[in-house]
């Protein structure tokens, strides 16, 4: 079995890879030819039992390791992930239906998160405080939480095990990670690569499968102490009732469905290079996607225009020269064109794409065409709810009052942009996006592994991951008071 290409992606539970208790596996597809890439265990409940039973016995002595060795044992794994970069970028160009490059960057981004984490094992910080009694001390103390249940979503797949299992790690839990069912290889070749560079058995363990099965099952599971899940907000939900009956500690980083605002004083061609990028970029696989493109009146033919023409020139495919691959499965990409269908019999008109790829050479492939659509009501269903793909839609606004009470007339509340060269537009905008990120002159989405991303209403809980916020989640704070008992002798 080549690391490369295993023929069966195994559980890794206990640092004993194995299939699942049952026997049942499905098959992993390649999204840029529809070919079967390996065989996944299709793990149930039981084998979620038995990974938290392994991650519950290997945490004390997790724990037990002062923070700074933690910290020193992520360094290890971060340097070996980084000799090992280019197989991970391979496997995530495959898995995930990437231009090895955009798979390269990720596999990057994944290491300097893995980094960012490592030293915040030297700055594990409490809080020392004042008390309102003599002789006595107030500080907080973290603590690790215990076993932490981890589900990740298919998109960036190496930065998405990152986010969440670096900074798990670090504060001390063990760690039970129910992979995204399309791309569990690249989780897979991590988790070896981490226990190779020093992790102790049973502190990282895997079960692959079904959200449905492994993944409710881990949800469902007594023995869990913090839940962190990144995926659609409909899971999300489900997840965040079950959490919450349970008095769970959860953790939800949801979809979105983030507004673009191109004012009238924007530069135009770099509003076009953002939307596209926004946009189209990993097929527009990207939570904070730009998928509603606000455009002033007075610019917005002159903006429609180039954006028409700059989406018309991408090229589809995994080759370097291309821009855009697969959307993750055919599932999606039959939700896609169902959600084009009804945006179109409901008024909406397409400005460019709106169909399967017509290339023959990607006809076994999960392609869409970057899709424009214009003329969607702000209700519509494509215009509130997310579509996780290359498909993003106009809006003409007449000035910028009436520019971001549309971005903020939506379910969600993960990211938005402004273009404009008015510091006072930018400030305002700032100030006023109901949103998690706000960015000035750029894309909706980026982000970097040492700021807080995470967003407003339906696009999460409020919790903030990565960033030094991730250890609230993955902590939890223990007050100590010490009372000095005069008189010191
Ligand atoms: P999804 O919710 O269908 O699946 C995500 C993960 O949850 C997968 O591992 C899946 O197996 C698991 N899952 C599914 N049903 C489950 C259940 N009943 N119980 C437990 N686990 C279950 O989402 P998807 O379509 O795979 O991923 C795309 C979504 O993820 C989009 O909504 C996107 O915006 C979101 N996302 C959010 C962020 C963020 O940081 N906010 C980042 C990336 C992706």
């Amino acid at each position: 079995m080549s690391e490369l290409s295993p023929s069966f992606v195994p559980n890794i539970i206990g640092g004993k890879e194995q299939p699942a208790i049952g026997g049942q596996t499905l098959d992993v597809l390649n999204p840029h030819d529809g070919t079967r890439l390996a065989g996944l265990a299709r793990s149930s409940a039981a084998d979620v039992a038995a990974a938290v039973a392994s991650a519950r016995s290997a945490q004390v002595s997790w724990a037990a390791i002062p923070p700074v060795q933690r910290g020193e044992i992520l360094t290890r794994i971060c340097n070996a992930l980084e000799a090992n970069k280019s197989e991970l970028a391979q496997i995530v160009a495959l898995e995930a239906g990437k231009r090895l490059s955009d798979a390269a960057g990720e596999a990057s981004a994944a290491i300097l998160c893995g980094r960012f984490f490592a030293g915040e094992g030297q700055r594990l910080f409490g809080r020392t405080t004042t008390s309102g009694t003599a002789d006595k001390w107030a500080m907080t103390i973290r603590q690790p939480c215990g076993v932490a249940g981890l589900i990740i979503a298919a998109n960036t797949p190496a930065p998405n095990f990152a986010w969440k299992v670096f900074p798990a790690l670090v504060c001390g839990n063990a760690v039970v990670l129910k992979t995204a069912e399309d791309t569990p290889i690249s989780s897979w070749f991590m988790a070896r690569i981490a226990e190779q560079a020093g992790l102790p058995k049973g502190v990282l363990n895997l079960v692959h499968g079904f959200g449905s099965e492994a993944g409710q099952a881990l949800v469902e599971h007594d023995d869990i102490d913090v839940l962190s899940f990144t995926g659609s907000t409909r899971v999300g939900r489900m997840i965040g009732e079950t959490a919450g009956r349970r008095l769970k500690k959860v953790s939800l980083e949801l979809g979105g469905k983030n507004a673009l605002i191109v004012c009238d004083d924007a530069d135009l061609d770099n509003a076009v290079k953002w939307v596209v990028a926004a946009a189209f970029s990993n097929a527009g696989q990207r939570c904070a996607a730009g998928s509603r493109i606000i455009v002033f009146s007075s610019v917005y033919e002159a903006f429609q225009d180039k954006l028409i023409a700059a989406t018309r020139a991408l090229k589809l495919g995994v080759d370097a020269d291309c821009d855009l691959g697969p959307v993750i499965n055919q599932r999606q990409l039959d939700h896609m064109l169902a959600a084009i269908d009804k945006a179109v019999h409901s008024g909406a008109h397409v400005l460019v794409g709106g169909a399967r790829a017509q290339d023959s050479s990607l006809s076994t492939g999960f392609y869409m065409q970057p899709t424009i659509l214009a003329g969607l009501a702000d209700d519509d269903e494509s215009s509130t709810t997310e579509l996780f793909g290359p498909i993003t839609a106009m809006y003409r606004v007449p000035d910028f009052e009436a520019a971001i009470a549309l971005a903020n007339r939506s379910p969600y509340g993960l990211t938005g942009s402004i273009h404009t060269s008015s510091i006072d537009r930018a400030f305002a905008f700032i100030g006023r996006l109901e949103a998690g990120v706000a960015v000035v002159n750029g894309g909706t989405h980026g982000s970097e592994p040492h700021m807080p991303f995470g967003g407003t209403k339906a696009s999460g809980n409020g919790t903030r991951e990565p960033g030094t916020e991730a250890l609230d989640i993955y902590t939890n704070l223990k007050d100590v008071y010490l009372n000095i008992r005069p008189p010191i002798g």
